[in-house]
């Protein structure tokens, strides 16, 4: 059986409610993934991309089919697939585009989240990310998430490519107003640039669909993926996009020691086979329904005399819950659940995340919204 539950080495156990920031979206030890990766793991684990291995094409082929797309880069973590992304659409636009070199710009989004490497920090506003790492890389302009306006506006000549988290994940799960991503799509659309989706945390399964931007019906032109996509045994990252866009790397100009190893394309191609089956999409939109459900009573409601909730924002099996004044902060919430047996984490001060693996049941669900209003309500 896959588990959402951990135990620590005092032998307490908790409901893993972060999921290893989704990347343990199939729970842990999934059984299917544990064998796959078993198999493989005897047979061969690496070739360098120089050599040609018999697990990658399946993989690749598989997930081009999950993804709708022409053409996979596989990477390991996730910034590699993010900065994988940059560097193709910059290259795209200036050998499709006609962009002049060097001077092509990305619009990214205020309160993104995209990894750690010095180019992604370079166009965050988090401050504790940022600062003290520069010099900055340039190329990026920044508009609010959610305001398609802001977009239009930010768009111009030397632009190649937006950026953005369909839903941001590390921002408190903000889910951007209904109709935005197709904005998005008609802006990228009528500007003739790429929209690039960093579904790293918002796919494979989280949100009820296999990627977020399925919600509004929008295609981007590429998928940036990673975390879940390695089942949370083992680092496993890709783009995916159409040959127009990716052909634009050819052999040499990108590459990767470890990117598609034998072991790494197993566990994908296990991973991609198990969300093609849409159980997991299906769980999650049921088990999300639940979780709306059970949590909106603590909106403003008063727990137990205390302060309840400000706010709540749920998509999937994915929910940031804001605090109300007065109450705990998120910090000491997420200790108050630790002690109750329950895994969760804030972000920004007087916001939590909750995201347990999809293989948790409804009764589960149900102990960790009392957790919940029970923590609300007293240390
Ligand atoms: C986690 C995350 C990343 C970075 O992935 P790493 O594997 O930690 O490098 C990028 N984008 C989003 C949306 C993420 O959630």
């Amino acid at each position: 059986m896959p588990r959402a539950w951990v135990t620590d080495v005092e032998g307490n156990r908790y409901l893993d409610c972060l999921a290893g920031y989704s990347a343990l979206n199939f729970g842990h030890g999934h059984p299917r993934l544990v064998a796959r990766a078993r198999e493989q793991l005897s047979r061969l684990t690496l070739t360098s991309r120089a050599f040609f291995n018999d697990q990658l094409g399946p993989f690749v082929e598989a997930l081009a089919d999950l993804t709708g797309k022409d053409m996979i880069l596989p990477m390991n973590t996730g910034a590699e697939a993010v900065e994988t992304a940059v560097k193709v659409a910059r290259k795209w636009g200036y050998r499709v585009k006609g962009v002049p070199e060097g001077a092509a710009t990305i619009v990214v989004m205020e309160g993104n989240f995209h990894g750690r490497t010095t180019t992604i920090v370079s166009f965050s506003d988090d401050k504790v990310a940022r600062d003290e790492y520069g010099p900055y890389t340039p190329g990026f302009r920044t508009v609010t998430f959610g305001d398609a306006q802001a977009l239009r506006s930010a768009v111009d000549d030397t632009t190649v490519a937006v950026l953005l988290e369909p839903v941001q994940g590390e921002g408190g799960v903000l889910i951007p107003p209904e109709g935005y991503l197709r904005d998005v799509r008609t802006i990228c659309d009528e500007a003739g640039i790429l929209m690039v989706a960093d579904e790293i945390q918002s796919g494979l399964a989280r949100t009820g669909r296999t990627f977020a931007c399925d919600h509004e019906g929008v295609v981007p032109d590429v998928y940036v993926l990673g975390k879940a996509l390695g089942g949370g045994l083992y680092p496993v990252s890709a783009i995916a996009a159409n040959r127009e866009v990716l052909e634009v790397i050819t052999p040499g100009s990108h590459g990767s020691t470890f990117g598609g190893n034998p072991l790494a394309a197993a566990i994908g191609h296990e991973v991609v086979t198990m969300l093609a089956e849409g159980e997991f999409q299906r769980r999650a939109a049921h088990l999300g329904s639940v979780l709306e459900e059970r949590l909106t009573p603590l909106v403003r409601g008063r727990v137990g005399g205390g302060p309840g909730l400000r706010a709540i924002r749920v998509r999937g099996l994915w929910a940031g819950l804001d605090i109300e004044p007065g109450g705990p902060s998120g910090r000491e919430l997420s200790e108050r659940l630790m002690s109750r047996g329950i895994l969760a984490k804030d972000t920004h001060g007087s916001t939590i995340r909750i995201a347990p693996p999809i293989v948790v049941t409804e009764d589960e669900v149900g102990l960790l919204v009392d957790a919940i209003a029970d923590a609300l309500a007293k240390p």
